[in-house]
């Protein structure tokens, strides 16, 4: 089946200049991108972004992270990939949640760390499953900076916003 997923170059890859390698595994998978840009992430988004994690332990190291705060570094490259099986196929380049764990050949596996803090240093974020992305992805991005029409939105005082 034909989906989209959400794809985040998390700071530390951006930190690292990462994001041409991590483009070029991703390009193994034969989607297709529909939108991307950089975002300098708030505290609001990142918490809505996991807010499923509320109630873990790491919570608040995990926003720092995201937000930028550990690797003084504020940007983020979010991505809505799409096509055959998309969530799945982006899911096994990224490899598991900890990078020490995670297939050496994997994106996590091969540029992850955990940070003595006990931070998962683990470089991107990819979405697991359908719903999911769906929820992110109208999160991070506005209809009109996806080139096709992947979910039904409505134009509001002029703008195009998700139902
Ligand atoms: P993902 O879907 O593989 O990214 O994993 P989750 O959705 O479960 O967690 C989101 C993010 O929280 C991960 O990518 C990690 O950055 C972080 N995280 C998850 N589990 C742990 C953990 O046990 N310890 C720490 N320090 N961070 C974690
Ligand atoms: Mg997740």
């Amino acid at each position: 089946m034909e989906e989209a997923t959400l794809v985040i170059i998390k700071p530390d890859g951006i930190k690292k200049s990462l994001t041409g390698n991590i483009l070029s595994r991703l390009s193994e998978a034969k989607l297709k991108i529909m939108g991307s840009k950089m975002v300098k992430v708030s505290n609001d988004l990142a918490e809505k972004h996991y807010e499923h994690l509320r109630d873990k332990p790491f919570f608040s190291e995990l926003i720092e992270y995201i937000t930028g705060k550990v690797h003084d570094e504020n940007r983020v490259m979010a991505l809505v990939y799409y096509g055959e099986d998309a969530i799945s196929k982006v899911r096994r380049i990224a490899g598991s949640t900890n990078p020490e764990e995670a297939d050496p050949i994997s994106i996590r596996g091969a540029y992850g760390r955990i940070l003595t803090t006990g931070i998962f240093e683990n470089v991107i974020h990819a979405s697991s499953e359908a719903a999911e992305a769906e929820r992110e992805i109208k999160l991070w991005f506005d209809p009109d900076e996806i080139v096709f029409d992947l979910y039904p939105c409505q134009i509001k005082d002029g703008r195009s916003e998700w139902k």
